[in-house]
């Protein structure tokens, strides 16, 4: 098969969800349907539990469980589809932002009776400045839940998404008689039976079509026509071609548990979510259809088994051909690599392939050489860019507490850091170290792991320290930037990268201080160039 061809038969990408929205249970549902897993409950939750902050065990077993579903491939309508995990717990959302850049749209998973929630609000933040393709699952309808209507206006405007329902619930809850489905023009009615995988749908063109009212009676018959006709003159018409650029997201509803939408929800999916995009690197946009293979490196796993330093980088393939034993640049350290048993992924297995294609991700063996970020080529001196690192919301010092094991310590930290479980600043004050962190959770496995993997022993301490921005001086060498460094000196950091961060320690000196040096720009992202 031709390059292009194996570009258009792929779809990758994620499904974000506050926890406990569903995320889970639709993954499996959709590798149901494309015949990856036999039965239910096959798919494991990779999430922590509320409570479980100091269950190391099961932080542990979470890690391993994040391997597996680290990518779920399936075929399904001769499409290969790659479904890219993200953890939901808070804590963990960086690795989840990490993960959207190696994705070409996402599904954004809603309950119904909770609607917009915490996660959800930030995890599609970080897709709307990407613009990426979202597509909303409204989740949970067999149960008593907010109004359709209701619903989609709060997506609108906490989510500042443009809807467009592509179905709509008859009922709900005990109610609920099935969907309306727009997009194909056929009403799918509920049975409750979860083990009916392939659904009977009756085709309904017209909605006045009186076979309708004898199908879920007169009633919610006009009911629903009211509806949809409403629907229809408030919403704006769909188009692919804003969807696919981020600027209009259709709307599914169902009950991912019963299975119910779910077919619907897969099958315009496919049809209007968009194969391997082109993305830009530090000199030029790349296209997926160019001969000379490029990808970058958005997750690393280590140490799965501690006997065996093994680490496995996730590759994200953007462009051309990836193939076993061929050698690659490594653009940052400027040295060719080759790779004996690159791993793809299919539902929970991994398996070593010969040949993979863009959209795809293959799972690299690595003895310490890739960091998040690094990018791979076929010679060509390009870095793909897009893979921020955001200001922390806690900071601690981390101490060494077993002095005969500073090495390892050393070694622990920094290659935790290249994994992306946290980030390290040093202080130019002491050149103390400081751990910046998106959950308080995130320092318990690290000082576990630290220990576990690296024998090494830690503790840390409390660093008051509001948001860490980058700075950024309009001219470097002005008076203004010198008078900050020098005033500011001790809440002045540098990142892993070696940029110039500042701690602010309450968000009343962070306003005073840009009010201060008006040439200077305060990011709260690492990627700002
Ligand atoms: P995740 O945290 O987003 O992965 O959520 P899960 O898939 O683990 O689901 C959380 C809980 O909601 C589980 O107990 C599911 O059985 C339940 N659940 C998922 N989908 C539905 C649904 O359509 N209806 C109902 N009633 N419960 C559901």
């Amino acid at each position: 098969m031709k390059l292009i061809d194996e570009i258009n038969k792929r779809r990758t990408f994620g499904i974000i969800s506050h926890p406990d929205a569903g995320k889970t249970t639709l993954t499996e549902k959709l590798l149901l349907f494309g015949g990856a897993i036999q039965e239910a409950g096959a798919v494991k939750s990779n999430k922590i539990k509320k409570g479980a902050t100091s269950d190391f065990m099961e932080i542990e077993r979470q890690r391993g469980i994040s391997v597996a579903t680290s990518v779920l491939a399936f075929e399904y309508r001769d499409i290969k589809i790659n479904i890219l995990d993200t953890p939901g717990h808070k804590d963990f959302a960086e690795d989840t932002f990490r993960t959207l850049t190696a994705v070409d749209s996402v599904i954004v998973v809603i309950d119904v009776a909770k609607g917009v929630e915490e996660q959800t609000e930030k995890l599609v933040e970080v897709c709307r400045m990407r613009n990426i393709p979202m597509i909303v699952f409204i989740n949970k309808m067999d149960r008593e839940g907010k109004d359709a209507f209701d619903l989609l206006d709060e997506i609108e405007q906490k989510l500042h998404l443009r809807v467009i329902p592509l179905s709509f619930p008859i009922g709900m809850g005990y109610d609920f008689k099935g969907i309306y489905n727009i997009w194909e023009k056929n009403v799918n009615l509920f049975t409750g039976d979860p083990r009916k995988d392939i659904e009977d749908t009756i085709e309904i063109s017209d909605l006045s079509n009186p076979e309708l009212d004898d199908l879920i009676g007169t009633d919610a018959a006009n009911e629903l026509r009211e509806e949809v006709e409403l629907a229809q003159s408030v919403y704006p018409e769909f188009s692919k071609e804003e969807y696919r650029d981020g600027q209009l997201q259709p709307v599914f509803f169902g009950s991912a548990l019963n299975n119910f939408g779910v077919r619907e929800l897969l099958d315009c999916f496919i049809d209007i979510a968009p194969s391997p995009r082109p993305k830009e690197s530090t000199t030029r946009v790349v296209h997926p259809e160019e001969k000379d293979f490029t990808g970058f490196v958005f997750k690393i796993h280590a140490n799965m088994d501690p006997r065996h330093r093994d680490r496995l980088a996730f590759i994200k393939i953007v462009s051309g051909k990836f193939e076993r034993n061929v050698p690659y640049l490594h653009v940052r350290q400027g040295k060719n690599l080759k790779f004996s048993s690159p791993n793809a992924f299919f539902a929970e297995k991994k398996e070593i392939v010969d040949v993979s294609y863009p959209g795809d991700i293959v799972g690299l063996h690595d003895t310490g050489n890739f960091k998040i970020g690094d990018t791979l080529t076929q010679g060509e001196e390009l870095s793909y860019k897009g893979i921020p690192s955001f200001s922390p919301e806690h900071f601690r010092y981390i101490n060494n507490a077993d002095p005969m094991k500073s090495k390892q310590l050393e070694k622990g930290i920094d290659q935790l850091m290249d994994e992306g479980v946290a980030q390290l600043f040093r202080l130019e004050l002491n050149n103390r170290k400081v751990i910046g962190t998106v959950g308080a959770l995130q320092y318990e496995v690290i000082q576990y792991r630290l220990e576990h993997e690296y024998g090494a022993k830690c503790t840390y301490e409390n660093l008051k320290v509001h948001k860490a921005c980058w700075i950024e001086p309009e001219d470097p060498k002005s008076a203004e930037f010198a008078d900050f460094k020098r005033v500011k000196s001790n809440y002045l950091a540098t990142d892993k990268r070696g940029q110039l961060v500042f701690l602010a320690d309450s968000q009343f000196s962070l306003q005073m201080t840009q009010e201060k040096y008006k040439n200077i720009k305060f990011h709260y992202t690492s990627e700002f160039k």
